[in-house]
């Protein structure tokens, strides 16, 4: 077998997390009134949601922000909803907002994350700010979280991206549009993938470096896999596994033990990935305080 080496997406995103707390620490003691602050819209209660909410929360007060969930009952009108957007959106006290995806389905979510105000958008999902990072010299006011956290994996292993051919597997808003954007801006040469493509196989095989967000558990295989080629699992996909108490044993989108045999760096899952999208969250939280602060200071 080579030498593959997995990405360490916990601990980078742990030092991130750290650097930012530090930050804001050493802020406050200069500016008492800096309190970064990030409100998140819950509708209704779906379990997975839950949880990823309870680990932004978690993170945000590790990281000495103030966080805030707003439950809101399921069968919410959209009129209602947009409302308390706009309330939040003009609240100076509230630099970041966020809506919990997915949205209960009578609820157009189209419309729904068009409405948070750009500047206080983290999640980056507003055509405003899609629109700034397409853009040939466009200024987004935040970077959609989990590709920003790809892209902090690249850089600090120091994968080389220019003139390297990158295939991404999936061409969703929040993850597979965004990474194939970012790592064409880095200079890469992007082949972006979705369920139409065909010969997907051969694509992989040329690949330099290879982004898989399709949902899919173990997709993609070892074998299909370029020599020495880089590896980033996106996909959060919960398997049937009789010797977890659970039964649940949570799988990647790549086949990691197949994969990791002609990789040379791979992230696993759980903690490649997924901790890094907090870490970038907690980033953009503190940009926002931070561009909030020096607006009102200005004025
Ligand atoms: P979506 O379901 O929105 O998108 C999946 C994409 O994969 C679609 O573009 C789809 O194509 C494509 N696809 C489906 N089947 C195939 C196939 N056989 N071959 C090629 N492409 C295919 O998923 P998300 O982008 O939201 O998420 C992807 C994965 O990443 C999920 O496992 C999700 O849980 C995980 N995730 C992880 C995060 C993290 O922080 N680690 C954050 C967000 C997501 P088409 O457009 O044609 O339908």
């Amino acid at each position: 077998a080579n030498l593959y080496h997995t990405i360490p997406g916990n601990s980078i995103a742990k030092s991130i997390r750290e650097r930012i707390k530090n930050d804001i620490v050493t802020l406050k003691k200069s500016h008492p009134n800096f309190s970064p602050t990030l409100r998140i819209i819950q509708v209704g209660d779906r379990a997975d949601s839950t949880t990823y909410i309870r680990m932004k929360q978690k993170a945000a007060e590790n990281c000495s922000m103030v966080s805030k969930t707003e439950h809101l009952p399921a069968d919410i009108t959209e009129q209602s909803l947009l409302q308390r957007i706009k309330i939040i959106n003009d609240d100076p006290a509230v630099d970041a907002l966020l809506i919990q995806l997915p949205l209960p389905s009578h609820l157009n979510e189209e419309r729904i994350t068009e409405a948070i105000a750009p500047n206080k958008d983290v999640d980056g999902l507003t055509s405003a700010n899609v629109g700034q990072l397409t853009k040939k010299s466009g200024k987004p006011n935040f970077l959609p979280c989990t590709p920003d956290g790809i892209m902090q994996l690249l850089k600090t292993e120091g994968v080389p991206l220019k003139g390297k051919l990158a295939v991404v597997i999936g061409r969703s808003d929040i993850v597979g549009v965004p990474i194939s954007t970012m790592l064409r801006n880095a200079n890469a040469t992007v082949i972006n993938c979705h369920s139409s493509t065909v010969n997907l196989e051969k694509l992989i095989s040329m690949a330099d470096v290879v982004v898989a967000a399709c949902g899919i558990p173990n997709f993609v295989k070892g074998e299909w896999l370029k020599p020495d080629s880089v590896v980033i699992d996106v996909g959060i996909n919960y398997i049937k596994d009789s010797t977890k108490k659970s039964g649940l044993k949570l799988v990647g989108d790549v086949d990691f033990e197949s994969a990791k045999e002609k990789a040379s760096l791979i992230t696993p899952v759980p903690g490649g990935v997924g901790p890094m999208t907090v870490a970038m969250l907690m980033n953009n939280v503190y940009t926002a305080a931070k561009r909030n602060m020096e607006e009102c200071n200005s004025i």
